[in-house]
């Protein structure tokens, strides 16, 4: 039966915003509520210097770590020529991984598991931000009603709290730009996929990103295909078709038995506010990154260590806005640099390759140079 009640912090948005979130609150000794579904995350991400920095700064590094393989090198390579044109080695003490998505979030709920953290599995229907001392309320779609004086948004770029605090909700047209997602056994391809290495194949409107990570156990490689959706004769599956069939690296991608997933990638925007009232939007809620310096996730855990460092020096209604105020400066920058980086990829014909020439002529210490400020902040 629908009931109403009442909390002091809910986090709407159960993904690896919410449950940091709900962990940096629960060890400040702060008690929540999280709503959103049970999630079961698909593929890897590369996680790079500054989100271990920042998961080091969580005392997360430990579990994390032991699900995470070491990248030692990105390539950078022409799709259409075959050949590498320059490529970023790290050195041992630069940690730079690829990991499964569910180990990030099986770590998360490990964490929250003996703080003061309750999940609830619904969604979030409305919400009505509270005025003056009125409370925020929340309807789920389970007709109950609850409120609280804080909210913390983590719903993703979609969600109804980025739109609580836009005022607008984002249109449901797919965008010109995709990406096709695959988590494919490295047993069912070449070998040199399964190498420690990132590879960037930049291609004429079009690019393609691949590592290996491991999943229990498991080998895997993470692929990721991104192209114009208006510059396609047919679908995108038979894209990939006609871009890997024929082509004497990556031929084994163009497996039948690969199972691609669609994901449209649109313009993005960093909110320059992220707080109305009593919510705080956290994650990619606030924050939706071109996937194209690989910093999504790299970015929340920022922002998660970022609040838990404010909630050392101020309750969590303070600490909320202390962490909007100093992440959405931050992250600008960042957002700026993927977007360039996006530009980029993106270019096609003879700017692409005058783009490839570029690349294979600066070498791998120019590209690195560009990811520097990324990796260590603006400081270094
Ligand atoms: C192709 C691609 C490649 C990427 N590669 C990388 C990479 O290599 N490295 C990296 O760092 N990042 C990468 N990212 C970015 C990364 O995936 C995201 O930054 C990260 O997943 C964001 O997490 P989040 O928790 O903020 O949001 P989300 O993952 O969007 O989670 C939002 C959660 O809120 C829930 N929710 C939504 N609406 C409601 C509602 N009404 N009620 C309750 N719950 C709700 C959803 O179910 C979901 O669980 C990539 C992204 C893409 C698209």
């Amino acid at each position: 039966m629908a009931h109403t009640a009442s909390q002091d912090i809910i986090i709407i948005g159960r993904n690896i915003a919410g449950l940091g979130a709900a962990y940096a609150l629960g060890k400040a000794g702060y008690s929540s509520l999280i709503i959103g579904p049970e999630t079961r995350l698909y593929g890897g991400f590369q996680l790079a210097p500054n989100g271990f920095s920042a998961l080091e700064a969580l005392g997360l590094r430990q579990n994390i770590d032991a699900g995470a393989l070491a990248v030692n090198a990105i390539q950078l390579k022409s799709l259409e020529r075959a050949e590498t044109l320059a490529e970023i080695s790290h050195d041992d003490t630069l940690p730079y991984a690829g990991i499964s998505r569910q180990h990030i979030l099986d770590c998360l709920l490990a964490a929250v598991k003996n703080l003061p953290v309750t999940m609830m599995d619904s969604h979030l229907k409305a919400l009505d931000l509270g005025r003056g001392s009125a409370q925020n309320r929340l309807l789920l779609e389970t007709g109950d009603i609850i409120s609280a004086p804080l909210l913390v948004g983590a719903d993703g770029p979609a969600g109804l709290c980025r739109s609580a605090i836009t005022g607008y909700q984002p249109e449901q047209a797919a965008s010109d730009y995709l990406a096709m997602r695959a988590e494919i056994p490295a047993s069912t391809l070449a070998k040199s996929f399964s190498n420690p290495v990132c590879q960037l194949w930049l291609g004429s409107g079009s690019h393609f990103v691949c590592y290996p990570f491991t999943h229990q156990g498991q080998s895997l490689v993470n692929a990721v295909y991104c192209m114009k959706r208006s510059a396609l004769s047919s679908g995108a599956s038979e894209a990939i078709q006609q871009t890997f069939s024929r082509h004497p690296v990556l031929s084994s991608f163009a497996d039948n038995n690969i199972v691609w997933q669609e994901t449209d990638l649109p313009d993005c925007e960093s909110l320059p506010v992220w707080q109305r009232g009593g919510l705080t939007l956290i994650g990619d809620a606030a924050h939706q990154m071109p996937p194209h310096l690989a910093q999504g996730a790299g970015q929340v855990f920022e922002d998660i260590a970022c609040l838990s460092e404010c909630l050392t020096q101020a309750p969590p209604e303070q600490a909320l806005r202390d962490m909007a105020r100093i992440r959405s400066h931050d992250v600008t920058a960042i957002m700026q640099k993927a977007r360039q980086s996006g530009s980029v990829m993106r270019l096609d014909g003879l700017s692409a390759r005058m783009r490839n020439n570029f690349i294979k002529m600066a070498g791998g210490g120019f590209v690195e140079d560009w990811l520097r400020s990324v990796w260590y902040g603006p400081k270094r």
